[in-house]
């Protein structure tokens, strides 16, 4: 797999929505591939991020228009 392939699932990854044996083939591109894996911890932080930013916004019950869209 090359590095524009394995970005290209990176999120899908991190979200889950990876098939088993593509997110497999990822994780092996992303252990021999540093810069992959610094690309992959990068996006794993700021979806974590948003992830805790909506659903604090949930709980405060914001309205949906304060938020930013994607
Ligand atoms: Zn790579």
């Amino acid at each position: 797999m090359s590095c524009r392939q394995a970005r290209e699932y990176l999120e899908e990854l991190i979200m889950g929505d990876l098939n088993t044996s593509l997110a497999e083939i990822v994780m092996q591109h992303l252990a021999v591939c540093p810069d992959c894996q610094k690309a992959y911890d990068e996006q794993r932080r700021l979806i974590e991020l948003l992830r805790t930013f909506y659903r604090r916004s949930k709980e405060q019950k914001t309205s949906v228009e304060a938020v930013p869209p994607l």
